[in-house]
C-alpha cells in the first residue's frame, strides 16, 4: 500500500466529527480503546521477535549466553518513550505473552484486555513453570467473554487464585523472594513535602506502623495523630539527640538573587527538585544560625545567557570528587531520555580507553541499569556543548536510532552565578 493512502486512512480513523451524535461519540471512545489494546499486542509481538532476532545474531557472533540481549530493554524503553525499568517490564511481558500465553495475547489483541490487565495476568503467573502458566492462560483467557466486566483487581485476583491452585509452593516461594525486595524510596510530594516510602514484609510493616501509632497515643500537646506519627518517625530514624552531631549535607542550588531575597526564582535541592525561594532562604537562615549545622557556601558559575553550569576539567581517569559532584548537580538524574533514576555513575561518553577526556563535557550522569546497558555492542554516546553552554548527550542504539537529552536548565537567563549551600543538619544516633 502506498504511504499516502495509509496516511489518509489513519487521518480518517483519528478524525472526530463535531456533529456526531452522543452514541457515535461513545462508539469512538470504545473503538479507540480496542485500537490501543491491539497496538499493545503488536508492540509485544515486535519486542519478542526483536529479542529472538538479536539473540540469534549474538549467538552466531560468539557472544557468551549470559551477555546476549543486554541493553535490549533500554532500546525498547527509548522507542516507547518510557523509563528503562518499564522497558524491562515491557520486554518480559512481550516474551511471556508471545512464547507462553497465546490466549492472553489474543484477548489483548481483540480488546478484551487492556495492556495493564494483561500485565497483571503475566505478573501473577510469573512464579509458575511454563506448563502451569499455559494452563492458567487457557483457563482465564481461553474464552475472552469471561473477562467481560472484570476490573483490574478482579483480573489480578482471578489470576492469583488459579496460580495458587496450580502450584501453591511456587506462590509461597515467591512471597519469600519478595522479602528480598524490601527497600526505602523517596519521591517529591506537592507543597515542598516529600514521600519516604518503605516496602516491607507485612509483619514488619504492620509493627512499624503500630509503633508509630503507640507513640502518637501518648502525645498530649495538641498535635494531630498524623503529625505525631510523622514526628516520631523522624525522631526514631534520624535521631534528635544533638550530643553527637552527624552533619547530613543537603545540596541546595540557588542564585545570588534568590539567596539575597531579590527575586523568587525557585531554588533546587539535589535529588528532590525545585523548592520555593522563600523556603530555601528560611533553610539557609536556619542552617547559618545554628552553630551545629556547619553550613558552607560554594560558588558555581553559570553561563550568563542560559544559566547552564560551567565546567571544570581534569586529566584523571576517574572523575575527581569536584567534577563528579558538578556533573551530578548539572544532570540531576540519569541522562538517558525518560530515565528518572538517580545518578550512580559518572560515565565518559567517549570512553577513557579510546582517548575520551575526563571533562564535564565528556562526562554524563548515569544510573546503574543504563550504565550496564551501554556496555552492550552497538551503543554510542556523544556529548556536546552548544553556544549557550547547554550540555547535550546523544545516545545511539544498536539499531542506529538516536535519542537526545539536554541537561536541565538551572536558572533563568539573567542569573550570572549560583551559590551552592551545603546545609549541614545536626543529627545524632538515637540514644538506644
Ligand atoms: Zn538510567
Amino acid at each position: 500500500m502506498e504511504s499516502g493512502i495509509v496516511e489518509h486512512m489513519f487521518e480518517e480513523l483519528m478524525a472526530v466529527d463535531p456533529g456526531a451524535d452522543e452514541a457515535a461519540l461513545i462508539e469512538h471512545i470504545a473503538e479507540m480503546e480496542r485500537v490501543k489494546s491491539a497496538a499493545a499486542a503488536k508492540q509485544a509481538r515486535a519486542a519478542a521477535t526483536l529479542d529472538t532476532v538479536r539473540r540469534t545474531a549474538e549467538a552466531e557472533a560468539g557472544v557468551p549466553a549470559a551477555r546476549r540481549g543486554r541493553g535490549l530493554a533500554n532500546e525498547i524503553a527509548l522507542a516507547r518513550r518510557d523509563s528503562p525499568a518499564r522497558g524491562n517490564r515491557h520486554l518480559g511481558f512481550a516474551k511471556a505473552l508471545v512464547h507462553e500465553m497465546p490466549h492472553t495475547l489474543r484477548a489483548l489483541e481483540s480488546g478484551a484486555l487492556s495492556e495493564w490487565r494483561a500485565t497483571l495476568i503475566v505478573r501473577e503467573s510469573a512464579c509458575l513453570d511454563v506448563e502451569d502458566r499455559r494452563a492458567l492462560d487457557a483457563e482465564l483467557c481461553g474464552d475472552p467473554a469471561n473477562l467481560d466486566g472484570m476490573g483490574d483487581a478482579r483480573v489480578a485476583a482471578a489470576a492469583k487464585a488459579i496460580a495458587y491452585r496450580l502450584d501453591p509452593h511456587a506462590v509461597v516461594d515467591r512471597a519469600a523472594k519478595a522479602e528480598t525486595e524490601r527497600t526505602v524510596t523517596i519521591r517529591p510530594a506537592p507543597d515542598t513535602m516529600t514521600y519516604v516510602t518503605a516496602l516491607l514484609p507485612v509483619a514488619q510493616g504492620v509493627s512499624v506502623y503500630a509503633a508509630l501509632r503507640r507513640a502518637a497515643d501518648t502525645c498530649t500537646d495538641g498535635r494531630s495523630r498524623g503529625q505525631a506519627m510523622a514526628d516520631a518517625l523522624v525522631e526514631r530514624v534520624a535521631g534528635r539527640d544533638a550530643a553527637v552531631p552527624t552533619p547530613i549535607a543537603v545540596n541546595l542550588v540557588l542564585s545570588d538573587e534568590t539567596l539575597l531575597g531579590g527575586d523568587d526564582t525557585p531554588a533546587e535541592i539535589s535529588g528532590y527538585g525545585p523548592i520555593p525561594a522563600a523556603v530555601a532562604r528560611a533553610m539557609v537562615e536556619r542552617a547559618v544560625g545554628d552553630r551545629r549545622s556547619r553550613a558552607t557556601l560554594r560558588r558555581l558559575y553559570a553561563h550568563p545567557r542560559s544559566g547552564a553550569l560551567v565546567s571544570m576539567e581534569s586529566r584523571a581517569r576517574l572523575f575527581p570528587k569536584g567534577l563528579a559532584r558538578f556533573i551530578e548537580m548539572r544532570d540531576q538524574r540519569c541522562r538517558t531520555p525518560y530515565c528518572d533514576a538517580p545518578i550512580r555513575h559518572r560515565d565518559h561518553a567517549q570512553p577513557w580507553a579510546d582517548g575520551g577526556p575526563t571533562t564535564a563535557i565528556n562526562g554524563h550522569g548515569s544510573c546503574e541499569q543504563c550504565n550496564y546497558a551501554k556496555e552492550a555492542a552497538g551503543w554510542r554516546v556523544s556529548t556536546s556543548m552548544d553556544e549557550n553552554h547547554t550540555h547535550t548527550a546523544e545516545f545511539t542504539t544498536p539499531t542506529g536510532h538516536r535519542y537526545r537529552s539536554g541537561a536541565p536548565p538551572r536558572a533563568p537567563a539573567i542569573t550570572i552565578s549560583h551559590v551552592e549551600v551545603r546545609v549541614g543538619i545536626a543529627l545524632a544516633r538515637h540514644a538506644a
